[in-house]
């Protein structure tokens, strides 16, 4: 049974098994959550990143798809990158949005993570709309089997927080 938990602050100062990261395909920085991962975490997380760069993700990271690196300093056992979907009001990608929290999921079940905390992924810089980044995250994670004992989403504003405590009722 997972238990979903409900956090405002900033989710490099969280203590967990895993922390999710807003990447994007690059997986060599950017702002936002990511930034705050990098700067918080140190180099050895950007350089696991290039490592996968140079190995198995030559072109990138893939939309939907996610992948686990060190957490370096930060209070956890590793980092889970994963890429949002850009919002698109003429393209519907909510299966990609869907697929961050799944894939996620997945990689933490392979790591034996017990406790993850996730961002509002795609709703920063990639805009998508905060109730309906909220809405796809909770469901998703209700749908999703998996081993992980609670999920914690770190929630960097008042806003955000409204939009996600709506969805968890
Ligand atoms: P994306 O590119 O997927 O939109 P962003 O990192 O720009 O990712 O933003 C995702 C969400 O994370 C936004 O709601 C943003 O306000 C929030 N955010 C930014 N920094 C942090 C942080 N340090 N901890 C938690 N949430 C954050």
């Amino acid at each position: 049974m997972t238990t979903i938990t409900l956090v405002q602050g900033d989710i490099t100062r969280q203590s967990v098994d895993a922390i999710v990261n807003a990447a994007n395909s690059s997986l060599l920085g950017g702002g936002g959550v990511d930034g705050a991962i990098h700067r918080r975490g140190g180099p050895a997380i950007l350089e696991d990143c290039q490592k996968l760069r140079d190995s198995r993700y030559g072109k990138g990271l893939p939309t939907g798809q996610a992948v686990a690196t060190t957490a370096g300093e930060l209070d956890a056992d590793w980092v889970i990158h994963t890429v949002g979907p850009v919002w698109s009001s003429a393209d519907d990608r909510s299966a990609q949005l869907a697929s961050c929290y799944r894939e996620a999921l997945r990689v933490a079940d392979e790591l034996g993570a017990r406790t993850v905390a996730f961002p509002a992924i795609s709703s920063g810089v990639y805009g998508w709309p905060m109730e309906d980044a909220a809405r796809i995250a909770v469901e998703t994670v209700r749908d999703t089997p998996t081993a992980v004992e609670e999920v914690r989403f770190v929630l960097f504003d008042e806003a955000a927080y409204g939009a996600f405590a709506r969805q968890v009722g």
